[in-house]
């Protein structure tokens, strides 16, 4: 991802500039991702980040990048274990992360959500800061696994999700199935450890597909209510889907690479 911009002021929460820092774009792309766990989120985000120049902000990276800093304050000690489990973490503290957040979302490179909102609270916050910051949501980029993928027993997804790999550095995802790394372990794009995720184990998957269930799936119909959610059919390999992405937001890949 090189020449792409660091996402330091992201992680840093706006006490360090990104660099190089996004250049003003005539129309910034505004996305907010959602999917269920599987459904493709991270990959998909960074691949629409590369054509759009957008920035991927994660909030699920966040915690994970607090976790490997070993960070010491009780109240993200007790999220990061919440996020072990596989359950969300407090709201209060994931609204205050984002609204600290605020220059990535006014940026004029634009952004990928990826992970926030979750649930309705989550949404309405969103909502009130960007009111606040005087811009909107393009749209709402629903990942909708097919039928036949619904359908899988959760012990297949459960396993399918077991087998995800991500690079400790650029934070690129591998499935090793669908999608190995050509050198075992080690990362494409940069060449750093590839790792699995804490909450890629068995229960801590089942509680997130509960999770997604019972409090982000609403979400489809609350932003489909607004006219801002574009549904998009999960299958195929990550570039078909990409491009998929991309016509469903009326932005062809010409418009976007220059
Ligand atoms: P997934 O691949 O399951 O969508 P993410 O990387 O988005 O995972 O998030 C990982 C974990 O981080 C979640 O299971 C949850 O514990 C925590 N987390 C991330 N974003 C939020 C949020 N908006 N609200 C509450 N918890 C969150
Ligand atoms: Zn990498």
């Amino acid at each position: 991802m090189s020449g792409h911009p660091s996402r330091d002021g992201w992680y840093a929460a706006g006490e360090v500039d990104c660099f190089p820092v996004p250049p003003p774009r005539e129309r910034p792309s505004r996305l907010v991702l959602l999917g269920a766990p599987g459904a493709g989120k991270g990959t998909q985000a960074r691949l629409l980040c590369e054509s759009l120049r957008a920035c991927h902000l994660s909030t699920g990276e966040l915690f994970r990048a607090a976790r490997d800093q070993c960070a010491s304050s009780p109240a993200m000690r007790a999220a990061i274990e919440a996020m072990n489990r596989g359950e969300l973490v407090p709201e209060e503290l994931v609204i205050a992360m984002v609204r600290e957040r605020a220059n990535c979302l006014r940026c004029h490179g634009g952004f990928v959500l990826d992970g926030f909102p979750r649930n309705q609270t989550q949404a309405i916050a969103l909502d009130e800061i960007l009111a606040e910051l005087h811009i909107a949501i393009e749209a709402v980029v629903y990942l909708e696994l097919p039928q036949e993928e619904l359908e899988l027993p959760l012990e297949e997804i459960v396993a399918r999700l077991s087998g995800r790999r991500t690079c400790v550095d650029c934070r690129a995802v591998f499935d090793l199935a669908a999608n190995p790394p050509t050198r075992s372990g080690v990362c494409d794009y940069c060449g750093e450890r590839l790792v699995q995720r804490t909450d890629d184990q068995p229960e801590a998957i089942r509680v997130r597909m509960k999770v997604f269930e019972a409090e982000t799936l609403s979400l489809v119909e609350f932003y489909e209510r607004l006219g801002k959610l574009v549904r998009i059919s999960a299958s195929g390999t990550p570039e078909q889907i990409r491009d998929r992405v991309l016509q469903g937001l009326d932005r062809n890949v010409s418009e976007v690479a220059t």
